[in-house]
């Protein structure tokens, strides 16, 4: 297991914040990443007014307990990891396996060829992640064209066409956990920056999808 990693955990549990002047639940929701169903059930609140100096637990994404657990044990390479790129996997079906499996067939030795990827509900979780082999292997990946983005990127898909639909509530909650705790608490040794896939390879793919909230996620992660 992991040497000296403990610490740098412990502040990943449930965190608290008290409310200040102006501040609503959507407000918290969109900070934290957090729905505003799970900020009201875990604090049993019936309606949606909150207190200036109230107390609020912010619940944790329970799947990053075994990431955190996987990338405790690794070896990583301080200040590699310097961007963190979005996709969709443009179907509905699939997980990581799956994906593996079609990349391999593809001819990328490596397989998945992105480092996480995050479910829909139907071959996998909804709004679970699963860890690829790249990340527990700490090896480039291969989800774009730029050769230095997969070097230095750290690729998440999530599953479904986001051409014809938004991302589910539940995957943006476990895409926003994951890339806050990838930027603010893994041991990186540097905070990537937020990209998306089309961003990178400019007039190459419309991955993630137009319905993807590119635009929101930039501006909560500039
Ligand atoms: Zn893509």
């Amino acid at each position: 297991m992991l040497q000296g990693g403990t610490a740098a955990w412990a502040k990943s549990g449930p965190r608290t914040h008290q409310v200040k002047p102006g501040e609503t639940l959507s407000q918290l929701s969109e900070r934290y990443g957090v729905s505003i169903a799970a900020l009201k059930s875990r604090n049993k609140l019936s309606g949606d007014t909150i207190r200036i100096g109230q107390l609020l637990v912010i619940p944790a994404w329970p799947a990053l307990d075994a990431i955190r657990d996987a990338t405790g044990s690794l070896r990583i390479t301080r200040g590699r990891w310097r961007h963190v790129v979005l996709h969709h996997s443009g179907i509905e079906d699939g997980n990581a396996k799956a994906y593996d499996s079609a990349h391999l067939r593809r001819g990328m030795g490596n397989g998945l060829a992105y480092h996480f990827v995050i479910g829909n509900g139907r071959d996998s979780e909804e709004g679970g992640i699963e860890i690829g082999p790249r990340w527990l292997k700490q090896l480039d990946g291969g989800h774009v064209r730029n050769r230095a983005f997969n070097e230095h990127g750290i690729g998440i898909c999530l599953v479904g066409n986001f051409e014809t639909r938004r991302p589910s509530p539940k995957q943006l909650e476990a895409l926003t956990a994951l890339v806050d705790w990838l930027r603010d608490d893994a041991p990186l040794g540097a905070t990537p920056k937020f990209t998306i896939h089309r961003w990178v390879d400019k007039n190459h793919t419309v991955c993630p999808g137009k319905f993807f909230p590119s635009t929101r996620l930039r501006l909560r992660y500039a």
